[in-house]
């Protein structure tokens, strides 16, 4: 049962009026009210038998949401504002105030240990200037209220609304070099969150999101933030969608560079979560929905067995394989989960390339680089081998190595290599005619680098039926 619209209304405009900006200079801070609609949300569970549980809009494609919504044009119109992380319930009601549609940014309060770039809440986009983000031939398109309220019922929380029923945002850090990181917390499961980092290139325009697939991680790799965890929770494909939707919201609020690359590199292992994490894939490169080229989308899997590659065939996304080691007995140290021999695991990802689409033949290999555990001169041959054989097994395929720079987290006994260690372990590879680079430690001032995403564990755990 959700809340009658008139009931809804009042609620969300209590906020509004509650609310005052106070501006100083650059900084706006908001002023006077509680996140009223997020504390009702949580503490009226009861007001729906199924809160928290069914399938939101936000995990529908165009064909399903139309069938719920008994029209395409309907469906498209709804979608244009997921894309851009508004909630059309909200955007097209005239009745909710303008400030109401951002609000999960706007009202999110400023924490004085955060540096200065937390201090901008972000623009406050009027309706007119939000319609300028949509496709010019749906700009004046309205869904009517029949409609809204086709669309409301589709929503679990007694307030509808995406940003009531899956996730509310919580914090927001960003690093120095304005990587930024979004603690979501689960509405189905509210002593869990999780993280999802946004990292901007303004020298390319555009922003990486590195989406968590699930809470904590059953993999266990020694030098993971996230592995120490265990695994928590599988998340839904609402739960992944809703980090990409919040991700667009704040950097359209913030003047970010658009998000149009997504790596699956944060919490979790994909493939142990393979149906949400496939559902999510979809709706991000489906054309009217995210509209994201496959060729932008990363996942990543530690390889727990050779049949996770198949189950990665068709998944319309770049691999990568974070291998770490090549050598079994190295690689059982930092992947202590492994239970296959890397020959064994190299033959489950030659069937799987091998039956992929010739433009989709591409594969990553990540090497967390280690000080004086996986950074000589003998991993780096080994890998070079390794890898050139893969090659020859696939036949026509691109093959890169990705080497990353080891994150420091805390109580951890591993240290980051230094630089001539790194590019000699590079140099091995390229002399081999290997195409390997070194990526850039983004984020590990605010945590938010690889292998440092790790939410607090609370006791008495449970995800809401
Ligand atoms: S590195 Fe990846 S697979 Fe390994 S524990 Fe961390 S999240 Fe899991």
């Amino acid at each position: 049962m959700n809340l009658p619209r008139e009931q809804l209304i009042t609620r969300h405009e209590k906020v509004a009026t509650s609310t005052s900006f106070e501006k100083k200079g650059d900084e706006r801070s908001l002023m006077g009210t509680n996140d009223l609609l997020t504390n009702f949300a949580h503490s009226n569970e009861n007001l729906s038998n199924n809160f928290l549980t069914k399938q939101s809009p936000l995990s529908m494609n165009i064909e399903q949401l139309t069938a719920k919504l008994g029209g395409k044009g309907r469906s498209l119109a709804a979608w244009d504002c997921y894309r851009i992380g508004l909630d059309p319930f909200f955007f097209h009601d005239p009745l909710f105030s303008q400030e109401a549609l951002d609000n999960s940014i706007h009202m999110l309060p400023i924490s004085n240990h955060d540096n200065d770039n937390n201090k901008i809440q972000g623009i406050i986009n009027t309706r007119t200037e939000l319609q300028n983000y949509f496709p010019s031939k749906r700009r004046n398109l309205r869904l009517a209220l029949k409609s809204l309220e086709s669309l409301s019922n589709l929503y679990s929380s007694p307030l509808r609304g995406i940003e009531n029923s899956i996730a509310k945002l919580v914090k927001i850090q960003t690093s120095k070099d304005g990587t930024t990181k979004l603690l979501l917390n689960l509405y189905s499961s509210p002593a869990h969150n999780i993280e999802t980092v946004i990292i901007p290139w303004e020298e390319r325009g555009s922003s990486t999101l590195c989406v968590s697939s699930q809470v904590g991680c059953r993999q266990g790799c020694t030098f993971c933030a996230t592995g120490r965890m265990g695994k928590l929770l599988d998340l839904t494909t609402d739960e992944i969608l809703i980090q990409l939707y919040y991700a667009n919201k704040l950097c359209r609020i913030r003047n970010l560079p658009t998000v149009d690359n997504i790596v699956f590199m944060g919490m979790g292992e994909p493939t142990d979560n393979m149906q949400s994490v496939a559902s999510a894939v979809n709706l991000m490169v489906e054309k009217n929905c995210f509209s994201i080229s496959p060729s932008k989308i990363t996942v990543s899997t530690v390889g727990p067995n050779p049949d996770v590659f198949r189950k990665l065939t068709k998944v319309p996304a770049v691999l990568a394989w974070s291998i770490h080691a090549v050598r079994d007995s190295l690689r059982k140290e930092l992947v202590p989960t492994t239970k296959y021999t890397m020959e064994e695991l190299r033959e489950g990802m030659v069937n799987c390339l091998k039956v992929r689409p010739k433009k989709m033949r591409t594969l990553m290999l990540e090497v967390a680089l280690i000080q004086n555990v996986n950074d000589s001169e003998r991993e780096a041959l080994e890998l070079a081998t390794f890898s050139l054989k893969l090659i020859e097994l696939v036949g026509d395929m691109k093959l890169t190595v990705n080497l990353i720079p080891f994150n420091e987290v805390e109580h951890n006994r591993f240290q980051k290599p230094s630089v001539a260690r790194i590019l000699a372990f590079q140099k091995v590879l390229r002399d081999k005619g290997l195409m390997a680079y070194v990526r850039r430690t983004r984020g590990d001032d605010e945590h938010a680098a690889c292998g440092q995403l790790a939410t607090a564990k609370k006791k008495g755990i449970t995800r809401l039926p």
